[in-house]
């Protein structure tokens, strides 16, 4: 059976015909540049406070073209920034609270969805991480000591045998169980979104790339939409953008999606509690169950393009392929054999600091959200909600969170930034064979990487 890449992703069983175009000037109220999760769930939120706002939203190709219709399916309150760097400027009762409001984050997609009738096949069944060896191991052991230090409520660590009893994965050390997260499938509930907003009354045009915003503006080729505040959602796709280069990296994650698994192999696998599923390696993968029983699985192939390109359509390569599918049937070697359906990749805003912002500049009316590492599905939720507060310039608990006007500097320019990615990753390729050979703590050279990189 040969592997589909690209078109995309696997989420889209066929790509949806896209909206119409902008078709001229328009005015409106507030314009969102960028239908993903985060335009949409602010575009969302702002109609739920004042239906009557007119809102215009233009979109590049189709609502849930980027990130938002690619990505790996967790909706999981995890951090989309660095929670030492934010309580070193805001105190550490502020990220507390930050935390907290994105752990329930999970429950207000969850409920809106439901509430809404956006069918996103969610089961919330918590996250299990595993460790796989003895570094791994105390890498988890420190940060469910860290997550629980930040707020996070109700994550404890499991045993080897309790790991397994939940997934079998191959050569458990210990896990981990966080219950703020659920497997969502990203492509019907950004899509799911965007048919809801546009019922509320938002306009969306598709196949209408912005190529510049200026305050009252966003231009585009067919016309150009003035509006009091133009809010820029477009996360991984920033770089692109006049004079923007190298605010956000455009961060590189592919997947690979099974073939559905045969009944005998989910026996001997589990994994009946559909809790998203990832390890402790610097070079991490992350992975679901999906409801049609196949397994898509994430992680780092080929971490970033030279210059800030972005991939066609979502196109990989064999190699990242081969590549996936090594890592999956090494964690779970009962998937040896199972043909692989589909690969792709996508691209997420990675911020100098790793630190995701969301802000409205009250002079100009520009303002802007992203940026989350990785962490955006539930991310999106809070800033487009975040961003609502800040353009009906509401003050509430929400626009008091540390990452409200959190701006980072610049990435360095190529090829320092090719340079830099590509050792660090190439460190973490290292680190990680260290450790898998036995080291009980982690790789220097890990630590190192991560030290220059200034991850979280
Ligand atoms: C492979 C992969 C796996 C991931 N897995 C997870 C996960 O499991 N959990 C998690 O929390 N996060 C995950 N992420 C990250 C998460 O998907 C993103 O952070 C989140 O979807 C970002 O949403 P967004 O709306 O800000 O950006 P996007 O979804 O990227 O949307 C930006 C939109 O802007 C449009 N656009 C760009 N430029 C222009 C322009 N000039 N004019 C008009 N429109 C424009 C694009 O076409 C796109 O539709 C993953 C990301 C990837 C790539």
């Amino acid at each position: 059976m040969a592997t589909t890449i690209g078109a995309v992703s696997h989420w889209y069983s066929q790509l949806p015909l896209p909206r119409t175009a902008l078709p001229g000037d328009r005015d409106a109220d507030v314009c969102i540049v960028g239908a993903g999760l985060t335009g949409l769930w602010t575009a969302y939120y702002l109609k739920q406070a004042d239906p009557a706002l007119r809102i215009v939203v233009a979109e590049a190709r189709f609502a849930g073209f980027g990130a938002s219709g690619r990505n790996g399916g967790w909706l999981s309150g995890l951090a989309p920034g660095h929670r030492g760097v934010l309580a070193q400027q805001h105190g550490k009762d502020a990220v507390v609270e930050w935390q907290r409001t994105l752990d329930t984050a999970v429950d207000e997609v969850i409920d809106v969805a439901q509430r809404e009738g956006i069918d996103a096949d969610i089961v919330k069944g918590g996250t299990l991480r595993v460790a796989r060896n003895r570094a791994q191991e105390q890498r988890l052991q420190a940060s469910v000591k860290e997550d629980l230090a930040w707020g996070s409520e109700g994550i404890e660590l499991l045993s080897a045998s309790e790991t397994a009893q939940r997934v079998q994965v191959d050569g458990i050390v210990a896990g981990s169980f966080n219950p703020h997260c659920a497997r969502v499938q990203p492509a019907k509930l950004v899509r799911g979104l965007a048919d809801l907003v546009e019922r509320l009354g938002v306009r969306i045009y598709e196949q209408t790339p912005v190529t510049s915003i200026s305050p009252g503006r966003a231009r585009t080729p067919f016309g150009v939409v003035r509006a009091s505040a133009v809010l820029r959602a477009t996360e991984g796709f920033t770089a692109r953008l006049p004079g923007l280069r190298r605010r956000w990296l455009p961060m590189n994650s592919a997947m690979i999606a099974t073939e559905p698994l045969s009944a005998d192999q989910w026996d001997a696998i589990g994994w009946q509690g559909f809790e998203t599923l990832g390890d402790c390696a610097h070079g991490f993968f992350y992975a679901q169950r999906t409801a049609d029983g196949r397994i898509a699985i994430g992680g780092r192939a080929v971490p970033y393009r030279f210059a800030s390109r972005i991939d066609r359509d979502g196109a990989v390569g064999e190699g990242t392929v081969s590549y996936l599918t090594e890592v999956l049937n090494s964690a779970l070697p009962q998937t040896s054999g199972v043909p692989i359906a589909h690969g792709w990749c996508g691209v997420l805003g990675v911020p100098r600091d790793w630190s995701a912002g969301v802000s409205l500049d009250p002079a100009t009316g520009l303002g802007e959200a992203g940026g989350y590492v990785g962490h955006g599905v539930a991310g999106a939720n809070l800033a487009g909600r975040t961003l609502a507060d800040l353009v009906l310039k509401r003050s509430t608990p929400l626009t008091e969170l540390p990452w409200v006007g959190h701006q980072s500097k610049a990435w360095e320019p190529e090829p320092l930034r090719w340079i830099g990615v590509r050792g660090m990753y190439s460190a973490y390729k290292l680190a990680d064979r260290q450790e898998a050979k036995g080291r009980s703590s982690t790789s220097p050279i890990a630590r190192i990487a991560d030290r220059i990189a200034r991850k979280p």
